[in-house]
């Protein structure tokens, strides 16, 4: 793999959403990534905002790994046109999994199981043992409010500002690209440095 080639996991929603700007959004980042030589990394769906991503980026030629717990797999909503769909045996290795597969994240409109899976990567930043960069790509204001909690919880002194830091606005394909593909938060641990606990 080329030094500057790296794997982007990309958390998205299983449904489409009301707004269509939703898919496009979906289907202009998987397609920027194949382009920009990236792989994706994602859950494996075919279903939703998860399914237009993943066929964006197959459609330009983009390496797209799915990691799917089997229990899903089961349930017919794997994507089997992927590079490569990888069975996993729970939620939680599947999360692992693509942890260890991805060199940088970004969020994507979506739901409980969007911001499950990103909150364990910041979380996982946090407490050092992971140092990977996180860009929330905001189409049409969708995380305004998630970013609004974030603040709250600085000022409630429950988020760190150094820690808050680490959940990165993208408010474009190519920024949310450039951030998820850049260096790792620079943030001290919560654990290694213990002023700031
Ligand atoms: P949600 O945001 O609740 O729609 O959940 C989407 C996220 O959770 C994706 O990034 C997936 O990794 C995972 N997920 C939830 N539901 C499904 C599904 N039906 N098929 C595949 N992955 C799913």
């Amino acid at each position: 793999m080329p030094v500057d080639r790296k794997r982007i996991c990309v958390f998205c929603g299983a449904n489409p959403g009301n707004d269509p700007a939703f898919a496009s959004a979906a289907a202009e980042l998987g397609r920027a990534i194949a382009v920009a030589g990236h792989g994706v990394v994602y859950g494996g769906g075919r279903v939703g905002l998860m399914g237009v991503l993943a066929d964006a980026a197959l459609a330009a030629g983009g390496e797209v790994l799915g990691f799917m717990p089997r229990a899903l797999v089961e349930r017919e909503v794997g994507h089997h046109g992927l590079t490569e769909l990888l069975v996993t045996d729970s939620m939680h290795s599947r999360k692992a999994a693509m942890a260890d597969h991805a060199d940088g994240f970004i969020a994507m409109p979506g739901g409980y199981g969007t911001l499950d899976e990103v909150m364990e990567i910041l979380t996982w930043n946090q407490i050092g043992s992971i140092a990977k960069p996180v860009a929330f790509l905001d189409g049409n204001g969708y995380f305004e409010s998630l970013f609004r909690f974030f603040d709250e919880a600085v000022v409630a002194g429950l988020i760190k500002p150094e820690h808050r830091a680490m959940a990165q606005h993208a408010s474009s394909v190519d920024q949310a690209i450039r951030i998820a593909a850049g260096p790792a938060p620079s943030s001290p641990s919560k654990w290694t440095d213990p002023s700031i606990r």
